[in-house]
């Protein structure tokens, strides 16, 4: 007997992918792009109030996203099903790929599953969202084009009662070619009212990330992941100031980024 997918025929795509030939040499990503769960999955045992706040995706930030692959003409590659039901940025094999519990709030729908369960949701979300970023920028190589991979995200104001204080942060770990870049022009802008973050409000890990380690650093791509907080990209007039602050730091960025060596 066949087994049964976990998405439906009519039920979205996981992948969203945008301008796949734009000019830019950036391209973006947005794993946690929206708060879908399959039908399947009923609503995880979740109040829509639970997946609706930061546990189930980067509040704002496709916006944003939306904004920058406009400005730039650059490829925008999102993932639209909550990080709850698996989260995109973190590798399948480790624990919380599939959270039981997100900041304090047990996942129903996420306890006692068994491989199959695991499999169903690697096999259907996290895969074919990761192989179009793999095969877009496989492309691009073999068309030997530039490439800096911006993956975007947001973060909740407060974690577990604890204030963030940063309103952006860069993250990176072993390669910090853009980052190094990007801070001091993020840092000398008198409208950001706080410290930039570096590797805040988290750092970069092979243990907890995927993008950046496997995309960025594994393909010897110059890249960063930013991090935007939510409360800055709650309505339209946020995310464009925020898409337009970063945008503006990005051209600078790229206005010093050498272009000989690996591309
Ligand atoms: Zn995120």
């Amino acid at each position: 007997m066949a087994e049964a997918l976990l998405l439906a025929p009519d039920e979205p795509s996981p992948v969203r992918h945008l301008r796949p030939d734009g000019s830019s040499p950036f391209v973006f990503t947005c794993d946690h792009a929206d708060r879908l769960i399959p039908r399947r999955l009923g609503r995880l045992g979740l109040e829509e109030t639970e997946i609706a706040r930061h546990i189930g995706w980067d509040i704002g930030i496709w916006e944003v996203g939306l904004i920058l692959a406009a400005r730039f003409d650059a490829p925008l590659i999102g993932q639209g099903y909550s990080r709850l039901v698996i989260d995109c940025n973190r590798p399948p094999e480790v624990q919380s790929s599939i959270p039981e519990i997100s900041e304090s709030t047990v996942i129903p729908g996420n306890l006692h599953l068994s491989d199959h369960d695991r499999q169903r949701r690697q096999n259907e979300i996290f895969e074919p969202y990761h192989a179009v970023i793999a095969d877009a920028l496989e492309a691009r190589r073999l068309a030997g084009r530039r490439t800096i991979l911006v993956a975007l995200h947001s973060f909740t104001p407060v974690f577990k009662d604890v204030p963030r204080p940063w309103e952006i942060g860069l993250l990176f770990h072993r390669d910090r070619r853009l980052a190094d870049r990007l801070l001091p022009w993020l840092r000398h802008r008198h409208d950001i009212k706080t410290p930039v973050g570096e590797n805040e409000p988290y750092a970069v890990s092979d243990e907890t990330d995927y993008t950046i380690p496997v995309h960025g650093e594994g393909r010897g791509l110059p890249h960063v992941a930013v991090e935007i907080r939510q409360d800055l990209l709650l309505e339209p007039v946020g995310q464009r100031r925020w898409a337009g602050l970063f945008g503006d730091a990005l051209t600078e960025a790229l206005a010093l980024m050498p272009t000989d060596g690996p591309p």
